[in-house]
């Protein structure tokens, strides 16, 4: 019996929609087509931005071009924007260009961020989440060594990506310190979180014991359980009246997914994040998967103040390679379908405090966990820098 060439596209291509791309080319070999659709053919290694202001990192360092790799392969690579899907036809609609039919869509478009839900944030604030942003950070923290004052971090209500805050906070003091200019700034942390290293999850082992003693030992204010009212350009202004002075602000804001998402009706929710089952796959549309910081993760408990969950870089990769999977049974129709929750997935992070670090190592993304595993020290630092170079030279290798 001669199976029916599929069409499987691919949209994005970072952690998710890269690892996707490449393990159902692995599984599927030359008897299906699978095309990659993305703006751009960088795929770009977010984890190194909390050193890109600093000068420690070009962009040549945290990014490579996926294209000879996808040629390599025979996955074809198409640099485009999607504007929107067409469910019902299945077709994803290009910016420029014909649109696209597939049999099977995997959607790895990751997020966006908000920076217009908070008065002030996209005018006072500077970012680390994106090269552009990075690189408009790094200018105003050479203006900042110059004419040096108050500064904040802040994890602005909502947002889901409170590792990078504390890493860039921590490296701040760290490069401040080596710059010999402790006296003359003060650090404070501002956060939707309800206590320290709560990160959106309820905390994950001793981190709390072990942020409070860093932030009492390297003198950083801090603030927790708080919202934004309005970022200004001398200060940050608190939900409850107060005002925190700060002169160089960098703030993680709340995600949203992808505008391709938010343009299709039925796709996702009001946030722009899809719903699916543990198997990746869309309720409604069972050709289409969802994988990447593109899922929607409901935060595991309540907060005062709203915190997303962190949706990391190895769950990323994970649920990209279930998905494969089940796409490929699909396509063979095999009965097994592979399943993992979010919340099961391995937990796997480095927290990198310039010269020092923690490693965040646990059974389970979300508690309950059986293990969990907090080993701070300086090998932290040097064990994010050998996975930097290691995931980079794996990836250019094909290797997922
Ligand atoms: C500053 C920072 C630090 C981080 N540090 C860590 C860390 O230390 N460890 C860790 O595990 N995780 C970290 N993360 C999280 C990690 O970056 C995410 O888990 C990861 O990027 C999610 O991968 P993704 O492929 O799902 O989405 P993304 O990386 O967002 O990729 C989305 C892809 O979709 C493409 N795309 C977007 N819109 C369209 C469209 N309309 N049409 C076609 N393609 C489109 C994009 O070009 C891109 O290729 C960090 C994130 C940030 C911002």
């Amino acid at each position: 019996m001669t199976m029916v060439r599929k069409h499987i596209v691919v949209a994005g291509t970072n952690f998710a929609g890269y690892t996707a791309a490449l393990e159902l080319k692995e599984m599927l070999g030359d008897e299906h087509d699978i095309s990659v659709i993305s703006p751009t053919h960088e795929f770009l290694f977010y984890p190194s931005l909390i050193w890109f202001p600093f000068g420690l990192r070009d962009v040549k360092d945290i990014t490579f071009d996926v294209r000879p790799i996808y040629h390599a392969h025979g996955i074809k690579f198409i640099e485009e924007r999607i504007t929107h899907f067409d469910l019902a036809n299945r077709r994803a609609h290009l910016a420029h260009g014909e649109p696209l039919s597939y049999d099977y869509l995997v959607i790895a478009t990751g997020f966006t961020t908000d920076y217009d839900y908070v008065p002030g944030l996209r005018e006072h604030t500077y970012s680390i989440i994106g090269i552009a942003q990075a690189t408009r950070t790094r200018e105003a923290w050479r203006q900042f060594l110059e004419h040096p004052g108050p500064a904040a971090v802040v994890s602005v209500q909502g947002t889901g990506c409170f590792g990078a805050a504390y890493e860039f906070l921590f490296n701040m003091r760290y490069q401040l310190a080596k710059h010999h200019l402790r006296e003359q700034t003060s650090l404070t942390y501002i956060t939707a979180e309800p206590y320290p290293a709560h990160f959106g999850i309820g905390g994950f082992g001793n981190a709390q014991k072990m942020c409070e003693m860093l932030f009492k030992f390297y003198h950083i204010h801090s603030h927790f359980n708080v919202s934004v009212k309005a970022f200004e350009p001398d200060g940050v202004l608190l939900e409850h009246g107060e005002k925190i002075p700060s002169v160089f602000t960098v703030a993680i804001p709340r995600f949203l997914g992808a505008e391709c998402v938010r343009n299709t009706p039925g796709l996702g929710n009001a946030m722009g994040f899809i719903e699916v089952g543990d198997d990746y796959r869309h309720k409604q549309y069972p050709e289409v998967y969802v994988v990447g910081a593109a899922v929607d993760v409901k935060p595991p408990g309540e907060t005062n103040v709203p915190c997303g969950v962190p949706k990391t870089g190895y769950p990323s990769e994970q649920m990209a390679k279930i998905a494969a999977k089940n796409i490929v049974a699909d396509i063979k129709q095999l009965p097994k379908r592979y399943t993992e929750s979010f919340a099961d997935m391995n937990a796997l992070c480095i927290m990198d405090t310039g010269n020092m670090g923690m490693m965040i190592v646990g059974d389970h993304m979300l508690s309950p966990r059986e293990h969990e595993f907090i080993i701070p020290g300086p090998e932290a630092h040097w064990a994010k820098v050998a996975f930097e170079k290691y995931f980079l030279w794996s990836r250019k290798h094909a290797i997922v």
